[in-house]
């Protein structure tokens, strides 16, 4: 992790903004290459990731790596994954907007570092947070959108692919070769099929 990006985890893993501060094990700040193209946003930790202090580690995270590696080619140390908010809600209940806006500075922080050129969010609360809308993650998928200079491509979260079987998983594996595309037009090495790796 480049000093900055490490400097800013390391203050996150105190943080007493909110309330979720109270119920956690870890801080789940982010993993995996912090000078990457791409850069996954999800909602928040749950049990799992919240015990290790890693993102997406559970059940979803799996699947994120399987559709990662079949659609993009890629495994999660090329890319850097990050949430809304860094400390697991109790319950997994949905994070509380005064705790999506006190956590919010992490996560534009990660954005400034990072500076990817393709951000992919995972689910409603990402979606809507980064592209300042109300609208629900069925209407704001399936396209892509201008993003800080680059990309966004919404998607649904992998939780929500492991409930629902079919469809959600067609569309995220469309929205995945999407953001691929949107790689590929980037000039990113992240596109190059010849570069992958198992
Ligand atoms: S969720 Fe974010 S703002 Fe709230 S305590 Fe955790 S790191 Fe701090």
């Amino acid at each position: 992790m480049p000093a900055p990006l490490a400097v800013v985890a390391e203050e996150a893993a105190g943080c007493t903004r909110c309330a979720l501060a109270a119920g956690r094990t870890n801080v789940v700040f982010g993993m995996g290459d912090p000078t990457s193209d791409l850069l996954f946003v999800g909602e928040g930790p749950g049990a799992e990731e919240d015990k290790q202090g890693l993102p997406f580690v559970g059940r979803s995270g799996k699947l994120l790596d399987q559709l990662m590696w079949e659609e993009m080619g890629l495994t999660r140390e090329r890319v850097y994954i990050a949430n809304v908010v860094k400390c697991r809600p109790p319950n997994n209940r949905d994070p509380q907007p005064e705790e999506i806006a006190s956590c919010r500075p992490y996560l534009e922080t990660q954005l400034e570092l990072i500076a990817p050129a393709v951000v992919v969010t995972l689910g409603k609360f990402a979606g809507q947070l980064l592209l300042d809308s109300k609208e629900g993650i069925t209407r704001l998928r399936g396209r892509s959108y201008p993003f800080a200079g680059g990309v966004l491509v919404p998607t649904v979260h992998p939780a929500y692919v492991l409930r629902g079987g079919g469809e959600p998983m067609a569309q995220m594996r469309a929205d995945l070769v999407r953001a691929k595309q949107a790689l590929a037009a980037a000039g990113s090495p992240l596109a190059d099929p010849s570069v992958a790796q198992p």
